[in-house]
């Protein structure tokens, strides 16, 4: 079998032929046989270094052997209990331990999960309904979050399905606008439950918070009784040991977490203030549950991750994201290209675009059909990113200086490709 028949198959069954909508890109995904390290293999004997990691997780590579291990210990043990396990006191402790605003937490099976159960949480703690959103930020799939920006403040469904009843509550503005935000603030101040942000925005490229703006955040917020929440789904224990709030100093009331978390297996956590966390069922009144909440599988494999993920590591990854930042940003010089690399830690993508980006509105303007030429041809060469120019890429520990290498020269190809150099 090869992907582009399995593509035709998966599709007379699955909608689409993928479980997640941004996995099919054209003319077919390549459909994976294994991982190991920093590296998959595709049933059509092809190998690429991968810079995807299932969008995120894979911080330590595919397969990590610890991980793999734990996994298959559990297994042998049982899958599930619905009764709770000394894992999950580990892995809360190490969470409590590690971010700055966990008092405690909870787990769930996904990121998404993770920002309805905060956003319901600090609805309960506040008693108001409405929640503030960056335009083009990214929270799960969940009808609360699915919601562009009208004329003015309304707020519109950003697809069918979600009923106009549901966004009416959820406003967004502009990221890095302290005036948009102070206005709608002035406006609807007391009726605002929380602000939900990804600190850096990663489901749009890479957007940080301007010098200042985090910390005008938490000033307002807490001048209006309202919570604020880091989603940090992408950041958490990637960015540092304690997330972006660690990396940039300032602590929110709640944060959420997914993707590292679990190890590689589904997982996501909410965490924050006690006084905030204990609203939460069978503390308070704040109903939250799930079947697999807390599974052991999840549980071991985040356990293990996070012992992975000590000092070393982080050096280890800032030195590697220095590095091919580094030559990329000399790629783009060299090619005279009126591109903008970014970036920080193991994240970066490259925008098609020649301004500094601050929102979702510059980030929109960049050239996304050619960014897929370069995808493209990275795909050829045997480099595998997310096939998106919204996209953030991600280096893992198992990346060799040898990948690093193999993988500027054909970042510096396929820009040329792209750009007809
Ligand atoms: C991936 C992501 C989510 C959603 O997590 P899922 O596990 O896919 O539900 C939420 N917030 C951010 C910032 C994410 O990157």
């Amino acid at each position: 079998m090869n992907s582009e028949k399995l593509f035709e198959e998966a599709k007379k069954y699955i909608p689409g032929g993928v479980n997640s909508p941004l996995r099919a890109f054209k003319p077919n995904p390549f459909f994976v046989e294994r991982g190991e390290g920093s590296y998959l293999y595709d049933v059509d004997g092809n190998k690429y270094i991968d810079y995807c990691l299932a969008y995120g997780p894979l911080i330590l590579g595919h397969a990590n052997p610890q991980i793999v291990e734990a996994l298959d210990n559990q297994a042998a043990f049982g899958t599930s209990y619905g009764a709770p396990t000394e894992g999950e006191i580990t892995l809360a402790k190490e969470v409590v331990d590690r971010i700055p605003c966990a008092d405690k937490v909870r787990f769930v099976n996904s990121g998404g999960e993770a920002t309805m159960s905060a956003i319901r949480a600090a609805r309960g703690f506040t008693g108001r309904d409405k929640i503030v959103k960056f335009e083009g930020a990214y929270h799960g799939a969940h009808d609360y979050c699915l919601v562009k920006q009208g004329d003015g403040f309304e707020s519109l469904p950003d697809c069918s399905g979600i009923p106009l009843d549901t966004t009416k509550n959820t406003l967004v503005v502009p990221y890095n606008d302290e005036e948009a935000l102070t206005a709608l603030i002035d406006a609807e101040g007391e009726n605002i439950a929380c602000i939900i942000l990804e600190v850096i925005m990663g489901n749009i490229g890479f957007i940080p918070p301007k010098p200042g703006y985090l910390e005008f955040l938490r000033k307002i917020t807490e001048e209006n009784g309202i919570v604020l929440i880091f989603d940090e789904v992408i950041t958490g224990f990637r960015l540092s040991r304690g997330g972006a709030q660690e990396y940039y100093g300032v602590t929110p009331d709640m944060t959420t977490l997914g993707k590292i978390v679990g190890g590689g297996m589904p997982m996501g956590a909410f965490c924050g203030k006690e006084e905030i966390m204990d609203v939460i069922a069978p503390v308070g009144p704040v109903y939250q549950a799930g079947t697999f909440s807390g599974n052991p599988m999840s549980v071991v494999a985040g356990i293990s991750m996070l012992n992975q993920l000590d000092d070393d590591a982080y050096a280890n990854l800032e030195e590697k994201g220095s590095y091919l930042r580094g030559a990329m940003a000399d790629i783009v010089e060299d090619l005279d290209l009126n591109i903008t690399p970014v970036g920080a830690g193991s994240m970066y993508q490259i925008y098609f675009n020649p301004n500094e980006i601050l929102n979702s509105v510059d980030a929109k303007a960049s050239d996304a059909d050619r960014f897929l030429v370069y995808f493209k041809e990275l795909l050829n060469e045997g480099i595998f990113i997310p096939p998106s120019q919204f996209e953030c890429n991600f280096l893992s520990t198992a990346h060799t200086m040898d990948d690093l290498d193999n993988t500027v020269i054909a970042i510096e190809k396929a820009l040329k490709v792209a750009f007809e150099k």
